[in-house]
């Protein structure tokens, strides 16, 4: 069982559609990574280039110490589970999952063996001799992963293989999938864009979005400590508050974040007040997960205060949303640039050719663009003195809180929210982190 290491992989279709970029990712031997990220962000690409599905335009592929780029996917040792696993229809569940054992004509007895303990493990001892269109969705790729399981792979690739099951189905499933890969000790990557799976599952989760890899760690790495708004956005329910702000420094050094019609100060020893002097002036993004406030029962020095718009019930918890007039912007939308396509792409430009690109990203493949496109970003950035422009990531919103308790609340109450600074991420205007990230 190897581990798979990605070096400055990248995937241009038709020569102008790129859909990964410059993607470097280390995955260790038996460890299980989740590709997390929205729909079209390169996910299943990248995931297809690993099992020699498509021909990578950049970069190389290595699995422990060989290295597999130019590898026919015959010969990699990978097993894959698509969403929908298909099976023969007219072969039953064990005709289906001993296929591959007999085109590798295994010994029959040695073979039946076989696909009994896959199937103990998957839980599907009992309908091995039933045909596809008897099964439910969750049988269907319970066999489906028992096939792809029963020659024991070097590599195992899930893409997105839940996605078509019920929500019941789903969890246990999940819960199957995870105890089966941690007992097989395979080098798994797994496809989704469900955070809850990527949660549960994941030894580490790799974020991605355009084509790039935005964040990597794990799970409580990525939520507790995110690299970027975007990848902070995509992990939690509620999801976190990014507010606008612009930082203050006081003659005394003491820095406030401004929301507009409110602010709040930083005690002087937060390292994060360290950092921010140096951004007088400057505009940041302000990520509080519901966590970093609690409701006060009366106004007091330092908190954020607004008007209860509307409060659901969740059953064990309450959602509030407060109205606390500061602009939100949205995670989605922060920091997005455009892929960057050119004809040169598909001018037959080798994989081999350009090693000097390599590690930053097929844009960098155009001389300057990179250079250009920064300083266009710089001279975008509002003078600190100017009002900031609303751009479509940012939106007048509600601060999304979750409460135990609601009693004494109702819409239009004025809620007082104390901040937890110590729970606060400052993202610059891009959604970049400016203060260290801790891991
Ligand atoms: P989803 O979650 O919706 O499956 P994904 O993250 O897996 O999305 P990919 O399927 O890898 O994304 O697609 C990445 C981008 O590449 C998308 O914009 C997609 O339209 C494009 N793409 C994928 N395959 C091809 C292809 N064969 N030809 C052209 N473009 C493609």
């Amino acid at each position: 069982m190897p581990g798979i290491r990605l070096d400055s992989v990248s995937k241009v279709f038709d020569g102008r559609h790129l859909a990964v970029d410059g993607v470097s990712l280390d995955i260790a031997r038996g460890e299980c990574m989740v590709l997390l990220g929205p729909s079209g962000c390169g996910k299943t690409t990248l995931l297809r280039m690993i099992a020699g599905l498509e021909v990578p335009t950049e970069g190389t592929l290595w699995f422990g110490r060989t290295e597999i780029t130019d590898l026919p996917p015959k010969e990699r040792g990978v097993a894959l589970v698509f969403q929908n696993g298909a099976l023969y229809p007219h072969r039953t569940a064990r005709e289906n999952i001993l296929f591959p054992l007999r085109m590798a004509a295994e010994d029959a007895a040695e073979a039946d063996a076989k696909v009994t303990g896959v199937a103990n493990i998957l839980g599907i001892d009992e309908t091995l001799d039933r045909f596809p269109k008897t099964l439910s969705g969750g049988e269907r790729q319970r066999v489906a992963i028992g096939r792809a399981l029963v020659r024991k792979p070097r590599v195992f690739l899930m893409d997105e293989p839940l996605s078509n099951l019920d929500a019941t189905m789903r969890t246990e499933l999940r819960q199957e999938i995870g105890a089966m890969v941690r007992d097989l000790d395979v080098t798994t990557v797994y496809v989704t864009h469900d955070q809850v799976e990527a949660l549960t599952l994941a030894d580490r989760i790799a974020i991605m979005r355009n084509g790039r890899i935005e964040d990597v760690g794990t799970s409580e790495q990525i939520f507790h400590d995110p690299a970027t708004a975007f990848t902070a956005g995509f992990l939690g329910v509620p999801r976190i508050n990014l507010m606008s702000a612009t930082v203050r420094v006081t003659d005394h050094h003491r820095v406030s974040l401004d929301f507009g019609n409110q602010s709040i100060s930083l005690p002087p020893i937060d390292r994060r007040s360290l950092i921010l002097v140096d951004h007088d002036g400057e505009r940041v993004i302000v990520g509080a997960r519901s966590h970093a406030f609690t409701t006060a029962a009366s106004g007091e020095a330092n908190q954020l205060t607004g008007a209860l718009r509307a409060l659901e019930f969740h059953g064990s918890e309450w959602m509030a949303f407060v109205q606390a007039d500061i602009e939100l912007i949205n995670p989605d939308l922060v920091g997005r640039t455009t892929r960057t396509t050119t004809p040169e792409h598909g001018g037959g430009r080798s994989r081999h050719a350009n090693a000097a690109a390599r590690g930053s990203g097929l844009s960098t493949l155009i001389p300057g663009v990179r250079q250009v496109q920064d300083k266009l970003l710089r001279r975008r950035r509002p003078h600190p003195s100017t009002p900031h422009p609303t751009t479509a990531s940012h939106r007048r919103a509600d601060l999304v809180i979750e409460l135990n308790d609601a009693r004494g609340l109702r819409p239009g109450t004025k809620v007082h929210l104390t901040v937890d600074t110590e729970r606060l991420h400052i993202f610059d205007e891009s959604g970049h982190r400016i203060d260290r990230i801790t891991r």
